[in-house]
């Protein structure tokens, strides 16, 4: 099991300023941050990054949007990392989300849901090395 996961404060969240206070979140809840950076995707690389989804109907929206604004993109590390983030962002609805999750607390919707989280170990590493260097994640 890996103890890395890879977080992104997207677009919305950072518009909103957020970006402090869900940074607050997931260290009082014992992440460690190995890595992070600000930046903007370009539509390629947010096309790239969310690849998976290219045959979803929100792809194009999901696309845009993630590359409308700065985000900030950061490696987090703690036991069982992947689970545990999931838990603390909540459900990508953040209608569905539970009461204390990021989500419920700063997403805008659906499609503008304040952060990601990785579904796996597998993509923790994968998303991990799409922003960061080996320079750059000791
Ligand atoms: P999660 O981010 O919770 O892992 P998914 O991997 O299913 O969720 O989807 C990736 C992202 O695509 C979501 O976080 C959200 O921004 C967007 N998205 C997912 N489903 C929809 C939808 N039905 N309509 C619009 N945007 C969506
Ligand atoms: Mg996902």
């Amino acid at each position: 099991m890996s103890n890395r996961t890879l977080t992104m404060i997207k677009p919305d969240a950072m518009k909103n300023g957020y970006a402090g206070a869900i940074i607050d979140m997931i260290s009082k809840a014992g992440f460690k941050i190995v890595a992070l950076k600000q930046l903007k995707l370009t539509a390629e690389k947010a096309g790239e990054f969310y690849a998976v989804h290219n045959a979803r109907p929100f792809y194009g929206e999901l696309v845009s949007f993630m590359s409308s604004g700065i985000i900030i993109a950061a490696i987090l590390e703690k036991e069982n990392a992947v689970a545990d983030f999931r838990k603390l962002i909540g459900a990508t609805n953040p209608a569905q989300a539970e009461d204390g999750t990021i989500r419920k607390k700063y997403a805008t919707s659906l499609g503008e849901n304040a952060v990601h989280g990785s579904d796996s170990d597998e993509n923790a590493k994968i998303e991990g090395d799409f922003f960061f260097s080996a320079l750059e994640r000791f």
